[in-house]
């Protein structure tokens, strides 16, 4: 490992004094560091400076409910994101895509924004933070910006991140109906491992949609605006017609996780199984406690 400083701000401004004091890829920031310390090990991460979010007075971890948007701040543990009443009720994907993140050890120190900011093509909250129009909060001394996942996630390791910016927190529209939504992985052993691949479904009156991983360079969504996927008297043929052109957006890789003609063919099998599982699920508008 390269030797590197390590920085522990107190706050957003020392923060910002940090980022703008370095140059181009001389500084990292740290909030779970599950990702970040396996790079540094590696050698692939070559910081000058790690700079450490864990500890900022005015971006404490928590999620709050702010003009109709969940907002999840940068340093929120996926184990506090699982165990949110509000998650659970409005964004179950979310919690359920972010239940299958590693390990207890790893979902108690890692972040989402981590998750998003270290852009792995096969980072497991992808797709429901893309069916739910996540968007990430972006902060400098400048100010802020919102970008939605989609866009924020450019590649493999790439993301829309500026110098001198940090992602602040991840916001979520609090839908206005309750949604049906389910994610389903596959990977080749229970436990800790990396998706072969990952999706999710939310199945609304008319529109359908998926949102796909780990069978392209980055997450993408697709929607079905036929009504076919949200009719539950459609034939199995039909949507079966339906989750193959969806599916045929993706360009799966061949790997240590799966062939690529074997993921291709597993999206339709559990594009099926997330499709049923969507809309048999109970859908309850108000979660218990909500603020
Ligand atoms: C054993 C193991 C199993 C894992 N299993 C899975 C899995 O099943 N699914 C999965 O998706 N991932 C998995 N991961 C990867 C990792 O746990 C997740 O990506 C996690 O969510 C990263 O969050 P973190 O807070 O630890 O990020 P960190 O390691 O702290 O940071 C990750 C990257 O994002 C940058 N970064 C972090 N926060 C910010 C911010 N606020 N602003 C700007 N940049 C930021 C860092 O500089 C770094 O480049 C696994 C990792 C390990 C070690």
């Amino acid at each position: 490992m390269r030797p590197f400083s390590y920085a522990r701000p107190a706050s957003l401004g020392e923060t910002f004094d940090l980022l703008d004091s370095a140059g181009p890829g001389e500084i990292r920031p740290l909030v779970g560091g599950t990702d970040l310390i396996v790079g540094l090990q590696s050698g692939r991460i070559r910081p000058d400076v790690v700079v450490d979010l864990k500890h900022l007075a005015d971006l404490p971890a928590g999620i709050e409910q702010v003009d109709g948007r969940l907002r999840i701040s940068a340093p929120t543990s996926l184990t506090d994101i699982i165990g949110d009443a509000r998650i659970r009720t409005w964004f179950p994907a979310l919690a359920e895509a972010a239940s299958t993140v590693g390990s207890v050890q790893i979902r108690n120190r890692a972040s989402l924004t981590g998750n998003i900011c270290n852009a792995s093509p096969a980072f497991d909250t992808g797709p429901a933070l893309l069916v739910h129009d996540a968007v990430v909060l972006l902060s400098s001394r400048d100010g802020d910006r919102r970008v939605p996942v989609a866009d924020f996630v450019l590649g493999p390791r790439r993301t829309d991140l500026r110098a001198g910016e940090i992602a602040t927190a991840v916001e979520l529209p609090v839908p206005e109906t309750p949604l049906r939504a389910s994610f389903a992985r596959l990977t080749r052993r229970r436990g800790v491992d990396l998706a072969t691949l990952s999706l999710c479904c939310v199945v609304g009156p008319r529109r359908t949609r998926f949102a796909f991983g780990a069978v392209a360079p980055r997450p993408f969504v697709v929607d079905d605006d036929s009504g076919v996927l949200a009719d539950p008297s459609s034939s199995p043929e039909d949507r079966d017609e339906v989750l193959r052109a969806m599916t045929a957006q993706a360009s799966p890789i061949t790997d240590v996780r799966g062939g690529a003609d074997y993921r291709q063919a597993m999206l339709l099998v559990l594009g099926r199984r997330a499709l049923a599982a969507a809309r048999s699920r109970p859908v309850q508008s108000q979660p218990d406690g909500a603020r």
